[in-house]
């Protein structure tokens, strides 16, 4: 079997594919749940694949600093750790180290940081990221990059861009030759059209099973992100996946699919599940909202989702007020089952060719709001 990625469609510059892998396919365009620290929050692997999923995410940060990634590979890899034998990407541990870790220090050879865990010094570089992902069995591993804030002057993001590009041939001389799995470069460059074309040449000199598009979704606002992601696919090899990182609420992933993005992930609607924000087909419900209090319907009458079909908007409120865990389970399970079929309906469109009618349809409905109060 070949592992890799075929394009088997193209709607506009929207894509329809599929990443082959020993660990079984990932439709595209894919939406990831992230499994942060060997799970997705309050929901058990099984539920998520029956939302959908195909792929999960886990991050390279948190693993290595609890349990372990040597931990992970003496109990036989992250997938049977966390008991889902489908494929997982992990990150580099390059994004999380500059969002959260404390007294961080960055040099050519990579980050020295304390967890934010226990205070212990650690060191990430492309090799030692590398050889993380190898030993938590990670089927498409991402290279060591630094990803700067934005806004950022355009000489830092220049500078923070060459590093990168510079760590992404080290990761993949690190990464070596491994039948089956998948080393995907990102390219960076901010908001800035050259700097994005130039980062996107390093790497394809250099060579990778797919790309991702890194550094938006950064506290740009999406009217940005989306003048970035109307040129920036376009660098990127036609043949390969391409790869918006932490992105994004519904609208996001709709609009990124539709500029030819092919994979996405984000905390967003399984975080949100247990903070009472519900995503629907039409717009954001608060759950936690009292006109809930007394409501016998459904969130949505149309999801097939457990929460949907056995609860009530009531019952919902009431366990959220109650801050009871089932709460977060159906919440969280809601959301993922919405976000994949956002994705499978985004599919089947580019399958047919019928893209702008879908995205039309998508928009329609989120502007008719919520169903009025009882
Ligand atoms: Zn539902």
């Amino acid at each position: 079997m070949t592992t890799g990625f075929e394009k088997l469609a193209q709607d506009g510059a929207a894509r329809l594919g599929v990443i082959r892998t020993p660990r079984g396919e990932v439709r595209t365009p894919a939406f990831m749940p992230v499994g942060t620290a060997a799970t997705v929050k309050a929901m058990l692997p099984e539920s998520v694949r029956e939302t959908g999923a195909d792929i999960l995410l886990g991050n390279t940060y948190h693993l290595m600093l609890r349990p372990g990634a040597e931990r992970v590979a003496r109990l036989g890899g992250l997938h049977k750790f966390m008991n889902w034998e489908r494929p997982i990407l992990t990150d580099s541990g390059g994004f999380q180290v500059m969002s959260l870790a404390g007294l961080r220090k960055l040099t050519e050879e990579g980050v020295t940081f304390k967890s934010h865990i226990d205070g212990s010094k650690h060191m990430l570089s492309p090799e030692s990221s590398m050889e993380i992902q190898r030993l938590l069995g990670s089927d498409i591993v991402m290279c060591f990059d630094e990803c700067p804030a934005l806004p950022a002057e355009r000489e830092a993001i220049a500078r923070s861009m060459r590093l990168s590009m510079r760590w992404a041939e080290r990761s993949r001389a690190a990464f070596g030759v491994r039948p089956g799995h998948m080393l995907f470069g990102i390219m960076q460059g901010g908001l800035e059209r050259d700097l994005r074309e130039e980062s996107a040449e390093a790497l394809k000199a250099i060579g990778f099973d797919g790309y991702a598009i890194g550094g938006l979704a950064v506290g740009e606002g999406q009217a940005a992100m989306f003048d970035c992601l109307d040129y920036a696919p376009g660098f990127l090899p036609e043949d390969k996946p391409r790869y918006l990182m932490g992105v994004g609420k519904p609208d996001d992933i709709v609009g990124a699919v539709k500029r030819g993005v092919d994979m996405m992930d984000c905390v967003l609607p399984s975080r949100s599940g247990r903070t009472g924000q519900v995503f629907t087909r039409r717009g954001v419900v608060n759950i936690k909202n009292a006109r809930h209090a007394d409501d016998p319907r459904p969130l949505d009458e149309a999801c097939s989702c457990p929460a949907c079909r056995s609860y009530s908007r009531a019952y919902l409120h009431h366990v959220f007020r109650a801050q009871e865990m089932i709460s977060g389970m159906l919440l969280t399970w809601h959301n993922l089952h919405y976000f994949q079929e956002i994705m499978q309906g985004m599919r089947a469109a580019i399958a047919e060719g019928r893209f702008a009618a879908w995205e039309a349809m998508f928009h329609a409905q989120r502007a008719e709001g919520d169903i009025p109060p009882l």
